[in-house]
This record gives structure tokens, C-alpha cells and sequence, in this order.
């Protein structure tokens, strides 16, 4: 039976050396037991471009082409935050760019993988600033600007808008029920698992007659990720710890 795990919204970057370090242990201690590996956006807090080299990243880069070269597949899907990893990512570490809505087979139930963004639709302002920061208009700017610009950049727009307020306004990061249904129902889907709201849990409810669930991942901490494990028809969260 092969075993996939899945985990999102790590949020690494450089002032979170903790939670960099626990998930190079994962990398390096409890992956390469499972037959895949799932991470479903919000890797990075910030991703500005596959030119940036700043820390950690040329770290994470190595200890995930560990990973792959030793024949366990990394599949990605972009975050809000990181959705400009491209195709350089890609290329260096050997993991593989899945869609913002993906259906895989586990266990034999069709299950479709999200970010979870998509899925906030009672957000109106985000949604509209997500349509806005994958235009042409705004990427073609700037991305035209140096690397250290960039991150400039984006720091000043996370402090101004986007997902810090909504972060702040409780009740806005709860996914609408309406959509959660139609994305299922359009992917023929049984099972979603997705990240983004920071708030896991297993919901199982009925969509067209069928028995259907919705899993949501957690959000890592410094000293404290969690996963999903499925094996089979077995599923199971597990505490990815610090080890000295
Ligand atoms: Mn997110």
C-alpha cells in the first residue's frame, strides 16, 4: 500500500529559522518513509521570484533534490503567498507544479487538492486583490524591479492589505460551503484536503447523496508541523516535532 503525506502553509522564511529547521528534519527523517509528498501552498511566507537566493532557500532547495534524486515525487501547488515558484523551482528541486485545482485517486476516492483560498468567496476584497496580483498588469511591474525591490515590496503590501486583514477579521478565513460544493462537485471529487484557513479539521458531510469529506491541514509552527497521512483507505494526522 503506498502512503502519501500532505502538508501546507509552512510560512518558511528567514526570520522563522525554527520552523525551516523542523522541516528539513521531515525531509530528511519521516518523507522519505511515504511513497509521496504533498505540499499544498503557502510553503513560503513570501516568494518574489525563482531568482531570489536569499536564506533559506538555497537550503530548502538542496534537502528537497535530496528527496527527490532518492525517488520520493514532491508535488506543489502555489499558495496565495508563494504562487510565483516557477518553473526554476521546479527545475532545482525536481518537485512537479500541480494546478491550483488537482484530482488525484487515493484509496480509490477521487480526492481534489486546493490551496483553500479559492475557496473564501464571502471575501470579497481578498478575492479582488488575488485577481489583481496575478495580472499582467501588476506582474509585469514587478517583476521588472531587482530581487531586494521585490521583497521590499511585497513586505510593504502585506502590511497594507491582503491576507494580514483578513488574517485579523475573525470569521473571514472560513471557506464557503456553497463553493467548497461546487469545486467538488464540478471535480467529481469525494474527498478535498486543502490548507490556507489555519483551521484543521475533518468535515464530513453529504453532497448529492454521497458521503462526502473535507480535510483541512495545519498550519506549522516553530517547534510544532502537523501532516496528513494517507495509506490505503487509512487516514491519520501526525505531530512533526523538533529533534535535538
Ligand atoms: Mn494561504
Amino acid at each position: 500500500m503506498t502512503e502519501s503525506l500532505f502538508i501546507s502553509d509552512l510560512h518558511l522564511s528567514r526570520e522563522q529559522p525554527a520552523t525551516v529547521k523542523l522541516f528539513l528534519g521531515f525531509l530528511q527523517n519521516r518523507a522519505p518513509q511515504a511513497d509521496a509528498l504533498y505540499i499544498l501552498g503557502d510553503f513560503f511566507d513570501t516568494w518574489v521570484g525563482d531568482d531570489d537566493t536569499s536564506p533559506p532557500i538555497p537550503e530548502v532547495i538542496t534537502s528537497l533534490r535530496r528527496l527527490t534524486d532518492s525517488g520520493t515525487p514532491v508535488f506543489l501547488q502555489h499558495g496565495n503567498r508563494d504562487f510565483l515558484l516557477g518553473d526554476g523551482f521546479m527545475a532545482a528541486t525536481g518537485c512537479t507544479l500541480l494546478p491550483d485545482l488537482s484530482v488525484v485517486e487515493l484509496g480509490g476516492i477521487p480526492t481534489l487538492l486546493m490551496h483553500g483560498d479559492l475557496l473564501c468567496t464571502d471575501d470579497l476584497d481578498y478575492q479582488r486583490a488575488r485577481a489583481w496580483l496575478r495580472s499582467d498588469a501588476f506582474l509585469d511591474d514587478f517583476l521588472s524591479h531587482s530581487v531586494a525591490e521585490r521583497i521590499a515590496i511585497a513586505a510593504n503590501y502585506r502590511q497594507q492589505s491582503g491576507e494580514a486583514t483578513s488574517l485579523k477579521a475573525e470569521g473571514i478565513m472560513y471557506v464557503n460551503q456553497a463553493s467548497v460544493e461546487k469545486y467538488m462537485a464540478e471535480q467529481g471529487a469525494q474527498r478535498l484536503i486543502h490548507g490556507h484557513t489555519h483551521r484543521p479539521g475533518i468535515h464530513d458531510f453529504q453532497l448529492n447523496g454521497t458521503a462526502v469529506q473535507r480535510i483541512v491541514l495545519s498550519e506549522w509552527h516553530e517547534q510544532h508541523g502537523a501532516l496528513l497521512s494517507i495509506c490505503g483507505t487509512g487516514i491519520k494526522t501526525e505531530a512533526v516535532l523538533a529533534q535535538d
